[in-house]
């Protein structure tokens, strides 16, 4: 028999000051709550945890390197279920939440710590606040956040369902900003498959398909 574990670990880093934020997510405490994680920092942007009515995660983290909160739906399977699930910034690709166990929560910390280190080092910024945008601009802003979110979500449910197809045969997937619109892409093997959507309801029509061949 299979215990499903009932907690989950949350992490993310406080935009203002750097500080990995902790939480605990109790499968049943959340049902009943939204959950909240702040820094004791002043001025910091919450992370914020809601329950949909079709039973998703969604949330809100904020982003150390945007100093914006970025939206993800995550089916409550994969939220306590997985080891390791990261959320990644879609403008930067880096990732900014951790879920899953504690152990591997902390190895990634420690990645991302020196992932962090590299590029400011390469940017040659002193402080947190020399590589974060004051404000992001019209431009900067390729394609809707809900195409994005919704393209999301149904990544990850292909991939957990293993309907996710590409060369190397056992990829693990993610998608990114690509053009003006949004591709899933291989973190293996490279191989991509970009979605011709580029409005919320066009994402939409894009959640009936039932599996991804990726090139
Ligand atoms: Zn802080
Ligand atoms: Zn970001
Ligand atoms: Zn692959």
């Amino acid at each position: 028999m299979v215990i499903k574990p009932k907690e989950r670990n949350i992490v993310y880093r406080c935009p203002d000051c750097g500080s990995s934020i902790f939480g605990l997510v109790g499968r049943f405490a959340l049902k009943a709550n939204m959950l909240r994680l702040k820094c004791s920092c002043e001025n910091s942007l919450p992370l914020d945890i809601n329950v949909t009515n079709d039973k998703k995660l969604r949330l809100s983290v904020p982003c150390l390197f945007c100093r914006q909160p970025h939206n993800y739906v995550v089916s409550e399977n994969v939220f306590f279920e997985r080891d390791l699930f990261l959320l990644n910034c879609p403008y930067t690709g880096m990732d900014i939440a951790f879920i899953g166990d504690e152990d591997k929560i902390q190895g990634e910390l420690k990645r991302t710590e020196a992932e962090i280190q590299r590029l400011m080092t390469s940017l040659e910024a002193e402080e947190l606040s020399d590589i974060q945008p004051t404000e992001l601009s019209d431009d900067e802003i390729l394609c809707d956040p809900a195409v994005f979110d919704t393209l999301k979500f149904l990544v990850c449910d292909l991939a957990d369902e293993n309907k996710i197809k590409c060369p190397c045969g056992d990829g693990s997937y993610n998608i990114r900003y690509f053009g003006k619109g949004v591709e899933v892409y291989c973190e293996r093997c490279g191989a991509t498959h970009a979605f011709s959507a580029t409005t919320p309801s066009m994402a939409e029509e894009e959640l009936s398909i039932d599996s991804l061949e990726l090139k």
